[in-house]
């Protein structure tokens, strides 16, 4: 059976040009770029260039790139070093919807004192731009929003957000880990002080990412040890990876714009054959200001795993925006919050694309998916 994926907001497929790039680290680059001999030596130059290809992805310099390796790391860096650095009475301010990657540091914090504020959204999704404004006027924070949603794909007004954690002397920090390589970024215009990216969301493989810290940015280090990562986050570093991730945000890079408009044409003709095909469903999610592979559908009156279940029986990687927790399935904290009703909110799909999608699996998808929310339908104690 073959796999139509789209599930890229979980994790993407390792490009095959980031495969070639990464081998040569595996077979014969294989020396530690500390040494002073020339064939350890020889690698340093590779992670280096590496770190210029992930800086002109994002419009930084290298020097403020710091290899993790992971999102989550590089949240748990940004907000646990800021909020140390910035001392005990520190105030933390996130939104609602973000991912677990910022909630738990952020909910650490809380239980060591920290006063954090989580500011809701709108029904689009949306940030309430005039909570951040009243917790912003509460004096200097470490301030962690994200710039795009994983699971609605919406997309915060981060230019603006800047503009007022700096106005309010905040620092403020953004999980980036859906918008890299999705969006165009250009941090020389917008004065974010950290950023985390993540490689297996952009065709590199799991277990590398990246922190940008603007220069003179107070974050205490994280790993304490050797002087790697101008002494950040100490630990030999992953140079394969690196190298990968670097190759990775080189392929994002090149012509972006033109993948944008292909991949978000294959999104909007698989929202708008799903909606024409399938009566009562609704797009949850701001779909003027939205990443351009990402769509969440509502499917009235059924659940999402039971939609997902049937999708993976012909080949469909999608996902559920509900978690199931304790025995209950619970629908997605993200949905919630945008007060999405009930029976909306249980039967969300988000499909994510990439531009390894075709029109073919589009329209498989389209023919294949009238025929699953019936047979769920019939059996719904929802639908009378
Ligand atoms: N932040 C967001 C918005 C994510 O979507 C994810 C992964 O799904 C993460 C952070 C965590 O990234 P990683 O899997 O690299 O730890």
């Amino acid at each position: 059976m073959r796999t139509v994926y789209l599930d890229n907001n979980a994790t993407t497929q390792v490009a095959p040009e980031v495969t070639d790039a990464m081998l040569p680290f595996f077979r014969d680059l294989w020396g530690n770029p500390s040494s002073m001999h020339y064939f350890g030596g020889q690698v340093a130059r590779h992670v280096e260039a590496a770190r210029e290809q992930v800086a002109a992805l994002l419009g930084a310099d290298p020097s403020e790139i710091v290899f993790t390796s992971c999102g989550t790391e590089s949240d748990n860096a940004a907000i646990r070093g800021a909020a140390e650095a910035a001392g005990r009475n520190v105030r933390i301010i996130t939104s609602r919807v973000e991912h677990p990657a910022v909630l738990g540091p952020c909910r650490h914090l809380k239980e060591q004192g920290c006063d954090v504020v989580e500011i809701g959204v709108d029904a689009d999704g949306q940030l309430n731009l005039e909570e951040l404004r009243k917790a912003l006027g509460a004096g200097p924070a470490v301030v962690s929003l994200m710039w795009a949603n994983n699971e609605t794909g919406v997309i915060f007004p981060m230019e603006t957000i800047a503009r007022m954690a700096k106005e309010a002397g905040g620092i403020l920090h953004t999980d980036a880990v859906q918008a890299v390589g999705k969006i165009p970024i250009d941090l020389r215009g917008i004065s974010v002080d950290m950023l985390s990216l993540s490689g297996h969301k952009l065709h590199a493989p799991k277990g590398i990412g990246a922190l940008f810290i603007r220069r003179k940015t107070k974050v205490l280090p994280w790993m304490l040890g050797g002087h790697q990562e101008r002494g950040r986050r100490a630990g030999t570093e992953n140079v394969p990876y690196i190298v990968g991730l670097g190759r990775a945000c080189e392929l994002a890079a090149a012509n972006i714009q033109e993948k944008i408009t292909r991949v978000a044409a294959l999104r909007d003709k698989l929202e708008a054959g799903i909606l024409a095909a399938c009566p009562d469903t609704r797009v949850n999610g701001d779909r003027k200001n939205r990443l351009p592979n990402t769509t969440n559908v509502s499917f009235q009156y059924i659940e999402g795993e039971a939609i997902l279940y049937h999708l993976s029986d012909i080949g469909v990687a999608a996902s559920s925006g509900s978690a199931c927790t304790s025995g209950s399935l619970e629908p997605s904290r993200v949905i919630r919050a945008m007060g999405v009703p009930f029976t909306a909110a249980h039967g969300s799909i988000r499909f994510s694309l990439s531009r390894y999608n075709t029109e073919e699996e589009i329209a498989f998808v389209i023919e294949h998916m009238p025929a699953i929310v019936n047979r769920l339908r019939a059996l719904s104690p929802f639908v009378k």
